[in-house]
């Protein structure tokens, strides 16, 4: 039914131009699509079934059918609104079309004695059933009925169905749908060849289960799911092999060195999550190949000590370590601590930061250049070309996700000599379900914190309409005169963007910022709080990332020292910030944030023996995603329960952040449903590359193309 009668006007969009004056993009381009393959993997969402025609007196409510008929009568009716309404006839059986929008020539069009195929769906009306805006047109009963069922893909703004069925059926009469993937493989795991596949999925035979198509639960899907995810996890294992011919310096453990001096100097003894991650990560070092570690654990569950007993080894050895923050305050902290704790065993820490003065920078590089500084500490600083390292042997990058993959190999770029390679230590408090950390960081390995240390005060959150904003002031105030700190974190005014990080946020450039309205919203409820404090105005805060470094830095030294006591914040604070004696945390227009936002906020209290509390503000109307998120965080504050929980909401490209997921890739395959395609293929992946490289060679070529850089890192 490709011919139909033109579109309506209602449904004319105007040809979408990107930036207003540039040259018009195709339709195909709009959507993404290139080559032959980028059409032939569009895939239809539904089908609707043209290939039999119903009799009027066989019709069913709802059911959409295909009917061949004799227009009666057509009219022109101009009650409160212009309506046409044509009768049409097939054996003495009446049906009603009813048109709202139309050009004045489709009653000529549809007039008496003319033969109609019309599709649409079936509503009982008064007469009778009656169909409204049903595609027409004119056709004898003679014409030939489609042997297979009619694609509907996705589609955008004015991209025609009929547009976009010419171009796939073109594309897929062109191309090279040999089968490249062993017989013995496909037969194993019950899989059709790719040609069938394809030709079955865009024009299925009207026998095909349309339930199994439309729920891609059909092989014909599951074939075009684990090409998808094999060819993921073929470049996976490949990157994890050049890698394994890569060089690192090992790193032995040294009886009596710097890490047993550091572990006895400590205030705590290590949880037993942690000493298992320490000996993971103390092998890795050992070896020669670099390590390629993410070590991940709740916020709160302490990785930054991991983190400088992996440091105490490089260093013990004689080798620099870097560590990689992505805010200012977070690296800061980290020179605080990180020093605070081996400073006094003897090591040279250096300090690299963007706000920092041009002459105290200077004398900073050059200590890591000659190797006077063994750790050095910054933000995205410190990959910046002019640091060069004397003998960089460990690179540490916290809060991960924050960094793009280039960032990350440019640390990695930043060991010398000899083709040795540093070993490379990531950490993410965004902790990654299992599925997705195999199918993004299949050649990753991973260590887990997954239990925090013990004496951890649960997080009692509770969640408000901002209705009750005053009651919560009150609340706030009540507790704050009693000597609790707390954190009051203002809206987000720019939902897309994360946050607004200072000169070290990894993400800058990546957008629009929501930078000025976020500081208003921020000026006026410092404003707003410290009139609430009356007399003791003095002990409320303000921090946003327009402060100058030192100012920020300063402000928090206050506030840990507990010179302040309510801390007025942007989301700036959403990262690493760890200030154990807080113990009260208010997030305002919490519907505003995403999952694993407010799970992070929500992780800068409960870090000390006292119990805390966490307070959302929301105002309606709450979509139906918000409600859900708001809910998980009362319900919750398990990271993992509350990451799987985020997948299932959004989907997992915007868990990871588009920019580092690699799943701009993953179009077909639904980790969340396809579990077990993910298992099998990354099997076939092993044997694949073992026993067929050409095959996989192919296969790679035909889905990736050439995107693969951020498979490298
Ligand atoms: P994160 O994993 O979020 O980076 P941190 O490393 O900042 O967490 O640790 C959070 C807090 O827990 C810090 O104050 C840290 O000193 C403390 N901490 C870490 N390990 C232990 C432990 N084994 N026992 C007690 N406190 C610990
Ligand atoms: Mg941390």
């Amino acid at each position: 039914m490709s011919a139909a009668a033109p579109a309506p006007p209602r449904k004319r969009a105007a040809p979408a131009r990107a930036g207003g004056q540039a040259a018009p993009v195709s339709p195909g381009e709009r959507l993404g699509l290139r080559s032959d393959w980028d059409f032939a993997l569009h895939l239809p969402l539904h089908y609707v079934d043209e290939t039999r025609i119903t009799p009027i007196a066989e019709l069913r409510e709802g059911r959409v059918a295909v009917v061949q008929a004799r227009v009666v009568q057509a009219e022109l009716m101009a009650a409160r609104r212009r309506v046409l309404r044509v009768s049409v006839e097939d054996e003495g059986a009446r049906l009603e079309l009813r048109f709202f929008h139309f050009y004045p020539n489709w009653a000529r069009q549809y007039a008496p004695g003319k033969e109609l195929r019309i599709r649409g769906e079936p509503r009982r009306g008064l007469f009778g059933f009656e169909m409204v805006h049903p595609v027409c047109r004119v056709a004898t009963p003679a014409d030939a009925l489609p042997q297979s069922l009619t694609p509907i893909y996705p589609a955008g703004a004015g991209i025609s169905q009929a547009w976009l069925r010419k171009a796939v059926a073109a594309a897929l009469r062109r191309l090279d749908a040999r089968e490249w993937l062993p017989a013995e493989l496909l037969e194993r795991l019950r899989l059709p060849p790719i040609a069938q596949a394809l030709q079955q999925l865009h024009a299925p035979p009207p026998e095909l289960p349309l339930e199994q198509l439309e729920q891609r639960s059909h092989p014909a899907w599951r074939r075009v799911k684990f090409d998808e995810l094999l060819a993921q996890q073929l470049a996976q294992q490949m990157a994890r092999s050049r890698r394994a011919e890569q060089r690192a310096w090992p790193m032995p453990e040294r009886g009596g060195g710097l890490v047993q001096r550091l572990l006895a100097a400590l205030p705590f003894a290590l949880t037993a999550d942690q000493a298992a991650c320490v000996a993971e990560i103390a092998v890795d070092l050992q070896r020669e190949q670099p390590m390629h570690r993410l070590l991940q654990g709740d916020v709160g569950c302490g990785k930054t000590v991991v983190a400088a007993l992996a440091a105490a080894q490089a260093i013990d050895n004689g080798f620099q370590c870097a560590l990689m923050a992505p805010t200012d305050i977070l690296a800061a902290q980290h020179l605080q601590r990180l020093a605070g704790w081996l400073q006094p065993l003897g090591v040279g820490v250096a300090w690299l930061s963007g706000a920092q003065r041009k002459r105290e920078r200077e004398a900073e590089l050059a200590r890591a250049a000659s190797g006077e500084a063994a750790l050095v500490i910054g933000t995205h600083a410190v990959i910046q070309d002019k640091v060069q390292f004397a003998r960089l042997g460990l690179a540490l990058v916290d809060e991960q996700h924050r960094f793009g993959v280039a960032q990350r190999l440019s640390l990695r770029a930043k060991g010398t000599g000899e083709q040795r390679q540093p070993h490379l230590l990531m950490m993410t408090a965004t902790p990654i379900p299992r599925t997705l950390a195999m199918a993004v960081f299949g050649d990753l390995d991973i260590s887990t914190i997954a239990h925090s240390p013990p004496g951890r005060q649960p997080v009692r959150t509770r969640v408000f309409s901002d209705q009750r904003r005053e009651a919560v002031k009150q609340r706030v105030r009540e507790l704050v005169l009693q000597g609790r700190q707390a954190y009051w974190v203002c809206p987000l005014i720019e939902p897309s963007e994360p946050s607004e990080g200072g000169e070290g946020a990894a993400q800058a450039g990546s957008g629009p910022r929501g930078g000025q309205p976020e500081l208003r919203a921020a000026l006026d409820a410092h404003a707003e709080l410290q009139e609430l404090l009356g007399a003791q105005a003095d002990c409320v805060g303000l921090l946003h990332g327009r402060m100058p470094a030192a100012l920020k830095a300063q402000v928090m030294a206050d506030f840990a020292a507990g010179r302040l006591r309510l801390l007025v914040a942007t989301t700036v604070i959403e990262v690493g910030v760890d200030v154990p004696s807080a113990s009260l945390m208010v997030i305002e227009h919490a519907e505003r944030f995403g999952l694993s936002q407010l799970h992070q906020l929500r992780g800068r209290v409960g870090r000390g023996s006292q119990a805390a509390q966490c307070l959302l503000l929301f105002s309606e109307p709450l979509s139906q995603t918000a409600r859900a998120r708001l809910q998980a965080m009362h319900e919750t504050s398990d990271g993992f329960v509350l990451a799987q929980k985020d997948l299932e909401l959004r989907g997992p490209g915007e868990l990871l952040g588009q920019r580092q997921s690699g799943l701009q890739g993953l179009r077909h395959a639904d980790l969340r449903e396809d579990e077990d395609l993910l298992e099998l293929a990354r099997e076939a992946a092993a044997s694949l590359l073992r026993e067929h490289p050409q095959a996989a060679r192919e296969h790679l070529q035909r889905w990736l193309g050439g995107g693969m850089d951020w498979l490298a890192a």
